[in-house]
């Protein structure tokens, strides 16, 4: 299938101003070196722990933020080095949907104007036309027409949401970049929304680069899923490969913290993690995971793991999983 969005290298650092802790020098590492790319119909997600940089990646590859390093292609075309002007006809192929939509919908619009706004932002559509196809997308998403005239707070949080789909779907884009979209739903809702997000999928052979924190809600909707910590990918699998058998430590301790209905699963190996993330600022050196890795040895603090292809779909960042490496790390 296509490539439809494809980010090398990205880094976004932030620096410090302001207080004590004005220094030139430092800088909070928020995404650190990020590669991946998205191709049509599929989904990627990510995890992490908070602070891991999943959200900061979403917000650089929508361009809310500029990133510091390395490149971002949406359909081929490097979009890294565009004005916000410039990045109106790419706007089209990469909308967002975000975790409130209470907070990302204009109190003030009803459903209607809500959906129509991008369309008369961009200039496709107008009138009647723009009003059958505002019609059809709402139906699309699951909201009946009678409601077209209601306000944000006349919906409910799961309703709130489909119009915020409905919205980021009309300007037929290819990619749509969900930070935590179902997160502030209740359970329930969320299996309704999730499900959701597979039709049009079906339907429209979107991409979706996905958010969450949520390991189920990942295992259910995503292809390949890459695992985050201190703003670098140290996994990236298909999904199935990443719940089965995950690889890297941080991988294996972030899947044990997860109670799992299934009987058989072999809870002998649960890794439980230990020990603060590090400083966004001052990351340990080498491996930025051995300050909690049990694998952790002197090879470990030199080198940096980098994210080494396994197979035709999966890279691991771990000496442990390096043959040469190995030696190095036990000799
Ligand atoms: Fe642990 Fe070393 Fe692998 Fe890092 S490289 S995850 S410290 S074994
Ligand atoms: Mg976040």
């Amino acid at each position: 299938a296509q490539e439809v969005l494809r980010v090398e290298d990205l880094e976004k650092h932030y620096p410090i101003r302001g207080g004590f802790l004005s220094r030139t020098d430092l800088a909070i590492q928020a995404v650190n070196g990020v590669s991946f790319s998205l191709r049509r119909g599929e989904t990627l997600g990510i995890v992490g722990e908070s602070g891991c940089g999943k959200s900061t990646v979403c917000r650089t590859v929508m361009k809310l933020t500029e990133p510091t390093g390395g490149r971002i292609f949406s359909m081929g075309h490097d979009i890294t080095d565009l004005t916000r002007a410039q990045m109106r006809p790419h706007r089209r192929n990469l909308q967002m949907v975000f975790q409130d939509p209470m907070s990302s919908l204009n109190p003030r619009m009803t459903a209607e104007e809500i959906v129509a706004e991008p369309m008369q932002v961009h200039g496709t559509l107008r009138g009647a036309a723009a009003r059958k196809r505002v019609a059809e997308l709402l139906g699309k998403v699951g909201i009946a027409r009678a409601s077209l005239g209601k306000y944000p707070h006349e919906f409910s949080g799961g309703q709130r949401q489909r119009i915020a789909i409905a919205r980021a779907l009309a300007l037929d884009p290819s990619v749509i970049v969900c930070d935590e979209a179902v997160s502030a739903l209740d359970v329930s809702i969320q299996a309704q929304i999730l499900n959701l997000f597979k039709e049009l999928q079906q339907d429209l052979g979107l991409a979706y680069l996905f958010i969450s924190h949520d390991l189920a809600v990942m295992e259910y909707l995503c292809d390949r899923v890459a695992v985050m910590y201190l703003g670098r990918i140290v996994e990236i699998a298909e999904v199935a490969r990443i719940f089965s058998e995950p690889k890297h430590p941080y991988t294996r301790a972030l899947l044990s913290s997860v109670p799992r209905p299934d009987p058989d699963h072999d809870r002998s190996g649960r890794v439980v993690l230990t020990g603060e993330v590090p400083s966004p600022i001052r990351p340990p050196s080498g491996c930025y995971f051995r300050t909690r890795c049990a694998h952790a040895t002197a090879h470990c603090a030199e080198v940096p793991p980098p994210l080494r292809t396994m197979g035709p779909k999966e890279k691991v960042a771990c000496h442990l999983h390096d043959p040469e490496a190995r030696q190095k790390m036990l000799g």
